[in-house]
């Protein structure tokens, strides 16, 4: 299917990524990302439902969306996520989903995502020592998240890992997650850690920005290859000679990647977000629900980026009222 109408920002750059976050609920509570008490959660009559996600989809596809990526909260606590997964891979012009997951309720569908051709899992896992896992995510769940690092190995699911690096809790653990592309055919990924934790930002400045990271890496791997960074890429990407993964870094406080943005989000509360750092353009879910035809969002849709922030500096400057971050990264999806 050609799409009837692309979708362009007004910096030129074409749009065809969204990242759809299922859900703001989550079993876990990595610090960096939710208070201990948990969030206030969206009510469940104000998530999209199933349908309305469906509908979205297949109108951003006709838009030249192809590339789709579940997350939330944790994708796999809202129920039925199996079939909703299985139609939103047979919606015509996506041809690219991908999820990501905290891996603690995933093992056990790994099979069905592999047969319904899931393109790639990112696995959240930001330690290999269970005891530091707990106190970075507050449950005692590591067990549960490496068996499905296992079993997506083993479905040959392509995967990739998401570390947020952080000052003082998990850096020891940065050369032990690099390891494991020795054997392991993964991408391990180091995030900055960003201020949407819940409760607004704790630094002054980030001690562990990409240019550590890296200097981090090099300092143990005097001989690591940049490698070239696919279009739209967030991460710089890396491989430790004679490695069979690879690493990269994601400066996702830091904003470097902003020029090539060809991304959306859509939050569980069924806002669009143009770009990470703002505090949301317009609600989908109430056009729907106020009967707006294809056409109605489509324009919304089209208006909205026609206005987009450059980058995620600006965005956060106009967040309405000097807004500052403090919401939880599990209302928006990462
Ligand atoms: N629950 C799923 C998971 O953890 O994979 C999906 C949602 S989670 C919000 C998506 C990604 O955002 C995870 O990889 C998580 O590590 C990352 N994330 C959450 N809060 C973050 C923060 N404050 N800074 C950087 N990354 C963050
Ligand atoms: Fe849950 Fe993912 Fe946030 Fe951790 S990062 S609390 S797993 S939504």
């Amino acid at each position: 299917m050609a799409p009837d109408q692309r979708l362009y920002d007004n910096h030129g750059r074409l749009i065809n990524y969204v990242r759809l976050a299922v859900t703001d609920r989550c079993n876990l509570r990595c610090f960096y990302c939710m208070p201990e008490e948990g969030i206030q959660y969206v009510s469940r009559e104000a998530l999209l439902s199933y349908e309305e996600m469906l509908r979205l989809m297949q109108l951003l596809a006709g838009m030249g969306i192809e590339k789709v990526r579940i997350t939330g909260g944790e994708p796999f606590v809202r129920r039925d996520m199996i079939h909703f997964l299985r139609d939103l891979c047979a919606v015509d012009g996506i041809k690219k989903v991908n999820i990501t997951t905290n891996g603690t309720l995933t093992e056990k569908l790994v099979p069905q995502l592999k047969e319904m051709g899931i393109n790639s899992v990112n696995l959240s896992l930001d330690s290999l020592d269970s005891s530091r896992f707990f106190e970075i995510t507050r449950r005692d769940a590591f067990d549960k998240v490496m068996r499905t690092y296992q079993a997506l190995l083993e479905h040959e699911i392509p995967t990739k890992i998401n570390a947020v690096v952080m000052d003082g809790k998990n850096t020891q653990d940065i050369i032990p997650m690099a390891e494991l592309t020795k054997e392991d055919p993964v991408s391990v990924r180091f995030i900055e850690e960003m201020p949407f934790n819940g409760e607004g930002a704790h630094y002054e400045r980030l001690a562990w920005n990409h240019r550590r990271i890296l200097s981090h890496l090099q300092e143990r791997y005097p001989a690591i290859e940049k490698l070239p960074d696919p279009p739209h890429s967030t991460s710089y990407n890396y491989q430790i000679p004679g490695y069979r993964g690879s690493v990269g870094i994601i400066a996702a406080y830091s904003r470097t990647f902003c020029g090539t943005c060809n991304r959306i989000r859509i939050t569980p509360n069924g806002m669009l977000k143009t770009c990470l750092y703002d505090n949301g353009v317009f609600n989908v879910r109430d056009l729907m629900r106020a009967g707006a035809t294809q056409e109605q969002i489509r324009d919304t849709f089209l208006e909205a980026l026609g206005n987009r922030a450059k980058d995620g500096w600006e965005a956060e400057r106009n967040r309405s009222f000097g807004m500052p971050v403090t919401e939880s990264m599990s209302t928006i999806g990462g």
